[in-house]
């Protein structure tokens, strides 16, 4: 174990490249279904994904789109002219001997995201390009022999590269979040983590501070989940300085994380670089844009995540609040009508709502794209109005809530039928005040709040709403204690 002294001396620096499966409804090159889920293995598979002789791809316009969409946001140039080339490898999950992706010319070019970090402050990650490519197929192990399954071969990928610009842990998982909120409200992806629609390869450096270069880095592949980037970069870290405190070196290779231990391991070393001997794909013709093509796309597109947090300045909500409710593009579009519609305190009223009932989402990895809540907006507008009128507290507004959640009722309705409606009505909270200071068990509190001990009234007041069956307005019997016993 290293400790945190040591750590300090040393800066991490991380680079994620980011595996993002395209929503379309067919592959990149053929017409197969592109949703492998829960399919019986090589069951949507075409000709072409298997690589037969003489079948030719052709290419998913909706890939293009999609890539366009993701281009803006991640504030890159799209590139007017981009290609495919062949990367050749061989492997039996990928029966054509080769990978068609883009080396040379890839469709987004240099970008750049704003990613707000839990304290508040954020950082700038350049995005160095990203490009569009098939993924290949699964080969699963049985014992001595091993299966494939070309479901996922040809299905649509954008690989998005970004720069070394990232130096802790926690910037990692910021980092990898906000992709995820950019590219599900891009509609770029459906943002199924549990089912690999974005995978992570983090490379990892340390060196000490003020060393002027960059570690020897190595690279933990295939993470599909926020916490597991946080965790697999931090492991790596700690690992590397151990060893650079020890004079030894760190290896260039390629590491797995086993989420049962939470520790990485050596999977292959990178000493020598392969030659995948890439080329141009003569089967795929160049994808050539217009300025007025990529302008018609990227103007339909909805709002995404910066847009919401310049518009919700006003509520004051916690950094961590506004993250967590801007996991799910539902609750971002709900709550932004709900300010449309009437004002910052109402906003700051139903965001809090909402981070409960959707939880601490904060920790939860992916599936949230299409978090459901009944709830309207006017619905959530009518709860707050009966919270400011007095109609209901705290504590009673969260109990129609709850109903709201199950039933399309108006919240009136409900905290009438519950029997929740504060009472704000003087003269018959007086009557109970008055009930309460002459009943004999509050003999001694009314003394010794006439001698001037303060603290008696939460008591006394405790004992109005007891009486009241917690309908009585709190404050308004605070103001008639003091008012009768003076
Ligand atoms: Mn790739």
């Amino acid at each position: 174990m290293i400790d945190d002294e040591i750590l300090e001396k040393y800066q991490m620096t991380v680079g994620i490249e980011c595996h993002v499966q395209l929503s379309t409804t067919t592959k990149l090159f053929s017409g197969a279904d592109n949703d492998a889920r829960d399919k019986s293995p090589n069951s949507v598979v075409s000709p072409i994904d298997y690589a037969l002789p003489g079948m030719l791809p052709v290419l998913n316009y909706k890939a293009i789109e999609l890539a366009i969409r993701a281009g803006k946001a991640l504030n890159s140039e799209i590139a007017r002219v981009s290609r495919f080339d062949r990367k050749h490898y061989f492997y039996p999950d990928l029966p054509k001997g080769y990978q068609t992706t883009q080396m040379y010319q890839p469709i987004i070019l240099a970008g750049s995201i704003n990613i707000p970090l839990e304290d508040g402050g954020s950082i700038d990650v350049r995005i160095n390009h990203a490009h569009l490519e098939e993924d290949a197929g699964k080969l699963t192990h049985h014992g001595d022999h091993s299966l494939v399954d070309l479901n996922r071969a040809g299905t649509p990928l954008i690989e998005i590269v970004s720069e070394p610009d990232i130096h802790s842990a926690a910037e990692a998982k910021a980092y990898a979040t906000e992709l995820y909120r950019l590219m599900t409200y891009a509609g770029v992806t459906n943002g199924d983590l549990y089912h690999g629609n974005m995978r992570f390869d983090v490379n990892i450096s340390a060196a000490l501070i003020g060393a002027g270069k960059l570690g020897i880095r190595s690279e933990v592949k295939n993470l599909n989940s926020f916490r597991s980037v946080e965790r697999a970069a931090d492991f790596e870290f700690r690992r590397q300085v151990a060893l650079l405190e020890a004079g030894e070196m760190v290896v260039q290779e390629t590491r797995g994380w086993d989420e049962a231990s939470q520790t990485t391991t050596s999977q292959r070393s990178k000493e020598d670089a392969q030659d995948y001997r890439y080329m141009p794909d003569a089967d795929i013709p160049p994808i050539v844009l217009s300025d007025d093509e990529i302008g018609k796309i990227q103007n339909s597109m909805p709002a995404l995540p910066p847009f919401y947090r310049q518009q919700w300045q006003g509520f004051g909500l916690d950094v961590t609040v506004v993250n967590a409710l801007l996991l799910s593009q539902s609750i971002a579009q709900l709550l932004q009508r709900v300010y449309e519609k009437s004002d910052n305190n109402t906003a700051r009223r139903v965001g809090l709502w909402l981070s409960i009932i959707s939880g601490d989402q904060g920790d939860v990895d992916g599936n949230l794209g299409d978090t459901n809540i009944k709830v309207t907006d006017n619905q959530f507008i009518g709860l707050s109005k009966m919270v400011e009128g007095g109609e209901l507290n705290s504590t009673a507004a969260k109990e129609v809530l709850l109903e709201m959640l199950t039933s399309d009722k108006d919240p009136h309705v409900i905290a009438v039928e519950k029997n929740l409606i504060q009472v704000s009505d003087e003269s018959a909270i007086a009557l109970i005040v008055d009930e309460v200071i002459s009943d004999p068990i509050c003999a001694k509190a009314v003394a010794d709040f006439k001698d001037g001990n303060e603290k008696v009234i939460g008591f006394l007041v405790g004992q109005v709403m007891k009486k009241s069956q917690g309908k009585a307005n709190p404050e308004l019997a605070q103001k008639l204690i003091r008012e009768r016993i003076k």
